[in-house]
């Protein structure tokens, strides 16, 4: 074949995407859906943007950059929240990855950078197949990479391990493994092994594909160098590598074979077998070969929970879920974008799905996929990319779109309002902009909103201290009304449910007690959890719960 043109069968061989599951149609195949989880300052912004310097899409590198920047103090994480443009486009990237002739599709959805947990991380989540956990290699397993990672347990997501910041003094390799075994309780192997350490690390030992990678600490931008052996025993690995450490890389590697379990895609998979990369993002180094990872190991776009069925990828007809609302991505046009996985077929632009919530039709004309730098007019899309819909508020958080059947996408994680505060406008004239801006971050799930059946003002239920000054800025920033957020006299909310008369029952005889939430609900709000159980033992057909369905 060599030098003459390519018999066509040839050719369409080459040209077909690849997949990894040759029953997946081969967009869907090639198609990788992932998040980064990591506690703050592992590294997770420097990596994003090494993932889009190989996926082709430099000039995101400093945008990424900027944000990582801003996010260094509060109140330049203000600014960074004003400046829409970045974190929505960070919301969702899309590029392609290119691994020996195989292009990859990958979509990175952004997990919000912030220490504080809001609900927005864990939703995030449902709409990935897979997730990259980032840590920092002199500090291990931390707080926040624990919390997330046990979110990623409860939907058995598959998780890749990135231990960054090699170029730094780190711990030693075992013990860093160890770690994660006995905090996690899931079992690891390397997929590379570091060589040196801090000052004297010169790169990894690939143990997936026995190559020696070599890191290049001049060019932070150059792809490291790849140097092929066959095996340990290779004497090319003696020109690259100093006796001492080659000495200690033999010893590591034999003991790593006895003690830690190989590669097992099945067990990756099923999420209890995390493969571990050792790399310094900031120098480019270990990225590509995590990438390569993604590609390999996979997920596909992964079957997604729903009632009465789940849905598999793979099935002809479109259907997708809103996981995340964002208001105001431009002041000026007061517009929101719902994010909407695909969960199975082939999207074309102008297309009429079918609300469920609403059971409307709803043309989808103004699609939005965030390629890289840019956000872009979808003309079309599969199955586990991210598409923005750009709406008027109908899409709520956990909407299904189908191309008619009444599916439910269940596992959107509703949380309990932990934290309550009453929230007044700065101007009491203000108050019907208060309410407006407050339902429009209530359908953001941003917070909860309750409006209180007796008196004025509004309670505000939040997981996490931090979401209040975020709600404050934002209110003071996009809609121009400086706020003041008080203690509230109640400090737990329970959702009434049951029989229509039986809940009309509770509310007459609580009326202080009383509040709707944004979509009309009635909640009972109290601070004494004798009051709950009053209400239970005195209205056996009600229930008070401390979560509302997304529904
Ligand atoms: P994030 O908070 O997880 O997004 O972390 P960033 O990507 O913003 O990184 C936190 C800090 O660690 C920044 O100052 C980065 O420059 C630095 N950093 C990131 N990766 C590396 C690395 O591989 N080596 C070293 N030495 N520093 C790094």
């Amino acid at each position: 074949i060599a030098g003459g043109p390519q018999p066509a069968y040839i050719r369409a061989m080459l040209d077909a995407p690849q997949t990894n599951r040759p029953d997946l149609p081969p967009e869907i195949g090639r198609r990788r859906t992932f998040a980064i989880i990591s506690h703050p300052d592992a590294g997770k912004t420097t990596l994003t943007e090494k993932f889009l310097l190989y996926g082709g899409a430099i000039q995101m590198a400093g945008q990424v950059r900027a944000k990582g920047e801003a996010r260094r103090t509060r109140s330049d994480f203000m600014k960074m929240e004003q400046d829409r443009g970045i974190s929505v486009s960070a919301s969702a990237m899309s590029f392609d990855f290119h691994k020996g002739d195989r292009e990859y599709r990958f979509n990175l959805v952004d997990t919000p950078g912030h220490s504080d947990f809001s609900e927005d991380t864990y939703r995030t989540l449902t709409a990935v197949d897979a997730a990259v956990m980032v840590i920092d290699g002199a500090k291990g397993v931390e707080s926040q990479t624990q919390k997330l990672f046990e979110v990623c347990r409860m939907r058995d997501l598959p998780i890749l391990t990135f231990c960054n910041k090699m170029d730094r003094e780190s711990r030693d390799t075992f013990e860093i493994i160890d770690e994660i075994q006995e905090n996690l309780a899931i079992d690891v192997t390397p997929a590379s092994w570091p060589i040196g350490v801090g000052r004297d690390f010169i790169g990894c030992y690939d143990v997936l594909h026995d190559r020696l990678e070599l890191m290049d600490r001049a060019d932070r931008n150059k792809v490291a160098e790849t140097v092929s052996i066959s095996g340990l025993d290779d004497p090319k690995l003696a020109e690259h590598v100093p006796a001492d450490l080659l000495e200690k890389l033999r010893e590591d590697l034999e003991m790593a074979r006895e003690l830690l379990p190989p590669m097992d895609p099945a067990a990756f998979l099923e999420g209890s077998l995390t493969p571990i990369w050792f790399g310094s993002a900031i120098n480019s180094f270990g990225v590509q070969e995590l990438m390569s990872g993604i590609a390999e190991f996979g997920p596909e776009p992964q079957p997604q929970r729903a009632e009465p069925r789940q849905v598999s990828a793979d099935e002809k007809k479109v259907a997708g879920f809103v996981f995340k609302v964002q208001a105001n991505m431009d002041p000026k046009h007061r517009d929101r974008v719902a994010f909407v996985r695909l969960a199975s077929g082939h999207f074309e632009r102008g297309m009429k799905l079918t609300h469920v919530r609403s059971k409307k039709p709803m043309a989808i004309s103004n699609p939005v996929l965030f390629l890289a730098a840019d956000r872009e007019l979808a003309e079309e899309a599969w199955a586990g990319d991210i598409i923005g819909i750009p709406n008027h508020g109908q899409l709520r958080i956990g909407d299904a779109l189908t191309e008619g059947e009444a599916l439910r996408f269940t596992g959107i994680p509703s949380f309990a309002p932990e934290l309550l505060q009453g929230v007044r406008a700065g101007d009491p004239m203000k108050a019907k902009h208060l309410e407006k801006a407050l339902m429009q971050f209530a359908e953001e799930g941003a917070a909860k909103v309750f409006k209180p059946a007796i008196g004025s003002g509004f309670i505000v239920g939040v997981v996490g201290a931090l979401q209040f000054e975020v709600l404050a800025s934002r209110i003071e920033l996009e809609y121009g009304l400086p706020v003041r957020f008080d203690a509230s006299q109640f400090t737990s909310a329970r959702w009434v449910s049951g029989p229509k008369d039986a809940v009309d029952a509770v509310i007459a005889k609580n009326g202080q007690h009383i509040a709707h939430d944004n979509d009309g609900d009635p909640v009972f709000l109290t601070r004494l959890q004798w009051d709950i159980d009053r209400i239970e033992r005195d209205h056996p057909d009600v229930t008070l719960s401390a979560t509302k369905e997304m529904m």
